[in-house]
């Protein structure tokens, strides 16, 4: 745990969050921000920046709960991303897959465009 670390506040249960998936290593929550419907968020419990800070038996949690997520959405199209360092865009220090899940057409894209 990290004192001034935002995901381990929503760890610890400081911060509310929407939480999805909880086990011993590893919590999942929907993003406070998402870029579409269910964007969920899967981070492990022991904290680390980058995903060469994470223990593998962490590490080895991580995407098999990504997987269970899209699965139990019934989810066909989507995204796994995972950000290190803020050149490749990571604002939170705190290892974290991203699970976006890609709108269908009836749906619309779930997030605005600039406009012509
Ligand atoms: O990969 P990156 O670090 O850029 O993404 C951080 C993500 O954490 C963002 O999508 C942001 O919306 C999310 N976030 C959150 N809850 C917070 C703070 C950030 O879901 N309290």
């Amino acid at each position: 745990m990290a004192a001034s670390c935002i995901f381990c506040k929503i760890i610890k249960g400081d911060i509310p969050s929407m939480k999805i998936f909880e086990s011993e290593k590893v919590l999942a929550f929907l993003d406070i921000n998402p870029l579409s419907s269910g964007h969920a968020l899967v981070i492990p419990k022991h904290h680390g920046a980058k995903l060469t800070d994470i223990p593998d038996d962490q590490l080895s949690e991580l995407l098999p709960v990504a997987a269970r997520i899209a699965r139990a959405a019934g989810a066909d199209q989507y995204n796994i991303l995972q950000n290190n360092g803020k050149m490749a865009h990571q604002v939170v220090d705190h290892v974290h897959f991203h699970y976006i899940p890609k709108p269908n057409e009836q749906e619309g894209l779930g997030i605005s465009w600039p406009q012509q």
